[in-house]
């Protein structure tokens, strides 16, 4: 018997994959990525920003899209953009919606592995909470009454189903998301888990393989890193945390993100130059 058209297995253009930036990153983190995972998901990649740039812009075939959402990193500035985010993918009408903020490295076919094992017309909300308890706020509803709910940190990213990102539309879409995040005055990506876990009552699936710089990025095995979905990088008050891989100098490759996309990807002609250990 045939399948039907829809059940065929998900592949790589039927996920949309959504980085949110802004105009201070593009000639750092937007390069970077550029250089190295974006290679493999060209088409399905989109950058969302705070500003134009011509060139940039060109370089990403047009998938460089002005939200026209204030710059900086305020509650406000930060939903709106997940906002367009959101209205962008429920246009492109494809199976699975995938979030990255820019200091990401994602692998894109470990990601797509992942997104094969789950029905996109089920209600599925994947990603990694960073704390280890839900979230905890005042139930504005029902004074003197907390409620709790798990959300998948942004900087790790996080995918969401077809069939649940219609259900949340009505919270979401068009406007709404910067609304209910205003209600409940947090950020973006626990305004993503209010809405899944509390207001529609489905639950966050933890998925292991991603990860935040708000984990001990160091400690990933070498071993395991080919496993893995999504790597991060930060440095605050100096103190770098950073994937610790072999590869190219620290003064080349400061984040290691250039490193593990050659330990992965060797083949890659960025990855001619490094030195073999
Ligand atoms: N960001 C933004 N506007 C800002 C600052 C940051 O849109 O003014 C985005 C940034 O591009 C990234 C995400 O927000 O995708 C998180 O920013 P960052 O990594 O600088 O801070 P973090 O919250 O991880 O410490
Ligand atoms: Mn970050």
């Amino acid at each position: 018997l045939s399948q039907p058209k829809s059940d065929t297995q998900t592949a790589l253009k039927d996920i949309f994959i959504s980085v949110k930036t802004t105009a201070k990153y593009h000639a750092s983190r937007i390069r970077l990525i550029q250089k190295t995972w974006y290679a493999l998901a060209r088409d399905e990649t989109y950058f969302f920003t705070d500003g134009n740039d011509k060139e940039l812009g060109r370089d990403l075939g047009g998938h460089l899209i002005n939200t026209n959402c204030s710059t900086g990193h305020s509650r406000r500035a930060l939903s709106c953009k997940m906002a367009v985010e959101m209205d962008f993918y429920m246009a492109s009408r494809k199976r699975w919606f995938c979030h990255l903020d820019d200091d990401v490295y994602l692998n894109v076919p470990r990601l797509l592995e992942l997104l094969q094992k789950y029905n996109h017309k089920q209600d599925w909300y994947l990603g990694k909470p960073s704390l280890k308890h839900p979230l905890e706020v005042i139930d504005r509803d029902n004074p003197g009454m907390k409620l709790t709910f798990w959300f998948a940190t942004g900087g790790a990213g996080f995918c969401i189903s077809r069939s649940l990102a219609l259900k949340m539309a009505p919270y979401a879409s068009g406007g709404r998301f910067m609304t209910t995040a205003e209600q409940i005055r947090l950020p973006d990506d626990c305004t993503i888990g209010y809405i899944i876990e509390h207001l529609l009552k489905q639950r966050l699936t933890i998925i292991n393989l991603f990860h935040s710089h708000l984990e001990a990025l160091w400690l990933i095995k070498r071993h395991q890193l080919e496993k893995q979905v999504t790597f991060s990088y930060s440095k605050y008050s100096g103190k770098l945390n950073v994937l610790n891989v072999d590869g190219f100098d620290v003064e080349e490759d400061p984040t290691r993100l250039k490193s593990v996309h050659c330990l992965l990807f060797p083949t890659f002609r960025e990855c001619e130059t490094l030195p073999r250990h």
